[in-house]
């Protein structure tokens, strides 16, 4: 598994973009060929099928993958296992996603996908986050019970290694009727996320990166990396601009 270095770290989540290997190409090289110089480190999650064709085209950024499955191997159809991610040159794997939650993925499974990715030397990008608040809280419960049961039962030394992304689908630019979230709301849970992680697993000098995920885009982009405590952004829509999701890096290397 790689170290994971105390520097921030941007993340880009292309979902099911672009339609074609060419533009896939393009995107990553216009990226690519303009962050020589950056000390931040750069994540790129493509769908798997572009995987192995970005495999050598950069030092500098890192490939992730958006899911894999919680089994080895064997007969599960259209699966892909986290072992054949390292394998094709993957070092991140997006795991919880409000879209594939939305598919019917419970915290169980996504627990034992994180389980199955660090022992093939995958990163995990564990996502949590609300889909909505209301004045009574109850938000705060839900990425509780979140956290507790994706991490059940994953060893303490493995907690610091993990990536936690709070994504408060009420703030993901795909979600209909979508609000902005503020700095104050990712500082607010961001010591939540802390407390628990804290309380539960006892990692107070060793807590895995917390980062920002939601509509983050070059206007908006440092009110969530200068927050105390914030570790990076995963950014959806506008990685898919190779000038926004560059702004949004040279941003990071203002405020690292
Ligand atoms: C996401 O869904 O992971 C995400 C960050 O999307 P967006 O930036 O488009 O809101």
């Amino acid at each position: 598994m790689i170290k994971l270095m105390n520097k921030k770290i941007i993340i880009a989540n292309w979902k099911m973009n672009p339609n074609s290997l060419k533009l896939a190409e393009k995107l990553f090289t216009d990226i690519a060929k303009n962050i020589s110089d950056a000390k931040s480190e750069i994540v790129i999650c493509p769908p798997f099928l572009y995987l192995s064709k970005f495999k050598k085209m950069s030092h500098k950024i890192k490939l992730g993958a958006q899911n894999c499955s919680y089994e080895e191997s064997g007969a599960f159809t259209g699966e892909i296992s986290a072992e054949m991610l390292y394998d094709i040159g993957a070092r991140y794997v997006i795991l919880g996603h409000s879209e594939r939650r939305s598919f019917g993925e419970t915290n169980e499974d996504i627990n034992k996908k994180i389980k199955t990715a660090l022992s093939s030397g995958l990163i995990p990008i564990l996502c949590i986050g609300e889909k909505e608040r209301n004045e009574n809280h109850e938000y705060f419960n839900i990425v509780k019970i979140q956290i507790l049961e994706c991490l059940n039962g994953v060893k303490k030394d493995f907690i610091s290694k993990i990536i936690i992304a709070y994504e408060p689908i009420w703030s993901i630019s795909t979600t209909p009727g979508r609000r902005d979230a503020n700095g104050d709301d990712f500082y607010e849970m961001n010591v939540f996320i802390r407390k628990i992680l804290s309380d539960k697993f006892g990692v107070k000098n060793k807590m895995p990166k917390i980062i920002y995920g939601g509509s983050v885009n070059p206007k908006n982009a440092d009110e969530f990396l200068k927050e105390k405590n914030s570790d990076g952004v995963l950014v959806g829509n506008a990685s898919l601009s190779s000038e926004k999701f560059l702004k949004i890096i040279n941003i990071t290397e203002g405020i690292s």
